[in-house]
């Protein structure tokens, strides 16, 4: 039993770079193609322990879903810089539109990552590539709108509460 689950319209790929998946099966808007499972620790935990896990999905401001070595199905979706899934409810991958048989499955880390843990640089291809993807990417605005709907909730908390501190200061000319 794998701690991830992974839709039986994709299969894993060991050619796609090391790692990834492609669907299958058509995949319609909105359907949950992975969910990310695994023990969760906290960041402090993570760096008195020295741990840097290959896998890891950040979950809450001082929270990670970590996954032993390997690659096991649900963390075999990669990221790109226009994916065509996102993350929903911290945990779901979820198709942000219809996805045809062959293609790539990929969700964009800025959806997830919160913090420098797992900084890295990219070369996905997209002509919208960020070259390095950083914990600080949510706070894009394109990205904002781009993926709304689509990140995890303590970033769409974070993002909120920014909205809202910017119309407060508009508001009251602050
Ligand atoms: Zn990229």
């Amino acid at each position: 039993m794998s701690a991830n689950f992974l839709s039986a319209k994709c299969r894993v790929r060991a050619d796609l770079d090391g790692w990834g998946t492609c669907a299958i099966e058509p995949i319609s808007a909105g359907e949950t193609v992975a969910a990310f499972g695994g023990r969760c620790v906290s960041r402090s935990a993570l760096d008195e322990s020295g741990e840097r896990p290959t896998h890891s999905v950040q979950i809450d401001d001082d929270l990670f879903i970590v996954t032993e070595n390997g690659a096991p199905p649900g963390e075999t979706i990669g990221h790109s810089c226009s994916p065509n899934c996102g993350i929903v409810g911290g945990i779901l991958v979820v198709a942000m539109r219809n996805i045809a048989v062959g293609e790539i499955l990929s969700y964009d880390h800025a959806m997830t990552m919160g913090c420098d843990l797992d900084e890295f640089r990219c070369a996905c291809g997209s002509p919208a590539c960020r070259r390095m993807v950083t914990g600080r990417d949510w706070m894009l605005p394109e990205l904002q709108i781009a993926y709304r709907g689509f990140f995890s909730p303590y970033l769409a908390k974070r993002i909120g509460g920014r909205v809202r501190l910017d119309a407060e200061r508009r508001a009251f000319a602050i």
